[in-house]
């Protein structure tokens, strides 16, 4: 059992990929490296050898730094089983239920399908962290790509009943525009709108809204809020069940 350390390293236009730490063993994952260069800067700075990489999906601005940080470090590199044949240089393949050691950290394995066919995510319990790419975002879900809207809502089921204090590392700073449609289907709810206040005063300072924790997204994401009286009042879709209504916010977003 062992708490990881994690580093949050911004890149691209907005993503987020994460260095996961374990003391103990001093074993250090790259969560999703879109990149190559600014996560070896990032390892070196804080005197972490990178020992694994694990992937939550296969969009190369989570993969993109795969192949050239496995040359530079020979790291093993973790990712789905369905995804197997779509990740660059993929060592070990899990799925849902499967346990992965880090060191001595053990994560959980989510198959969390909808925004990719493959996509899944890692549940640090001792550490209360999750890692889930592009699955759930902060007051947001990813796109459906390769999936159903009743796909995405088990997933996000899964998630979303994890302890209220787990720590929701997302692959996206999306906050702010999440935030801001959030507002447009679920204009009553008191928490959003006091969170809306806090992110908007953190984007202006160019400070990160990520992480979030479970228990804020479950007060606060439409996407969690299918089965909410108030979102569906808003959404004239009271009575609707949460698949209906889920779908109908992920349409909606998509045009927003
Ligand atoms: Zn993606
Ligand atoms: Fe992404």
């Amino acid at each position: 059992m062992s708490r990881l350390e994690v580093h949050q390293i911004p890149v691209l236009t907005d993503n987020y990929v994460y260095l996961a730490h374990c003391p103990e063993t001093a074993a250090t994952a790259v969560v999703d490296p879109a990149v190559t260069k600014p996560v070896l800067d990032a390892a070196a700075k804080k005197e972490w050898s990178i020992t694994h990489i694990i992937n939550t999906h296969h969009h190369d601005d989570h993969t993109g730094g795969n192949l050239a940080i496995k040359r530079a470090t020979g790291c093993t590199i973790v990712g789905p089983g369905p995804d197997r044949d779509r990740i660059p240089g993929i060592d070990i393949v899990v799925d849902e239920g499967d346990t992965f050691m880090l060191g001595a950290a053990e994560a959980r394995i989510f198959f969390v399908p909808g925004h990719t066919r493959g996509h899944i995510a890692y549940w640090f319990a001792d550490s209360a962290a999750l890692f889930c790419g592009d699955t759930m975002f902060a007051m947001g879900c990813g796109r459906l790509f390769e999936g159903t809207p009743v796909q995405m809502w088990d997933s996000l089921q899964k998630l979303m009943g994890l302890p209220g204090d787990t720590r929701v590392y997302c692959a996206h700073e999306y906050t702010q525009a999440n935030g801001r449609f959030a507002l447009t289907v679920d204009p009553q709810n008191d928490d959003l709108v006091r969170r809306m206040a806090v992110v908007d005063d953190m984007r202006a300072r160019n400070l990160p809204t990520v992480p979030s924790t479970i228990a804020e997204e479950r007060a606060t994401n439409p996407f969690l809020r299918p089965r909410s009286p108030l979102v569906m009042k808003a959404l004239d879709m009271e009575g609707a069940d949460p698949v209906t209504v889920f779908a109908e916010l992920r349409q909606r977003k998509d045009r927003f």
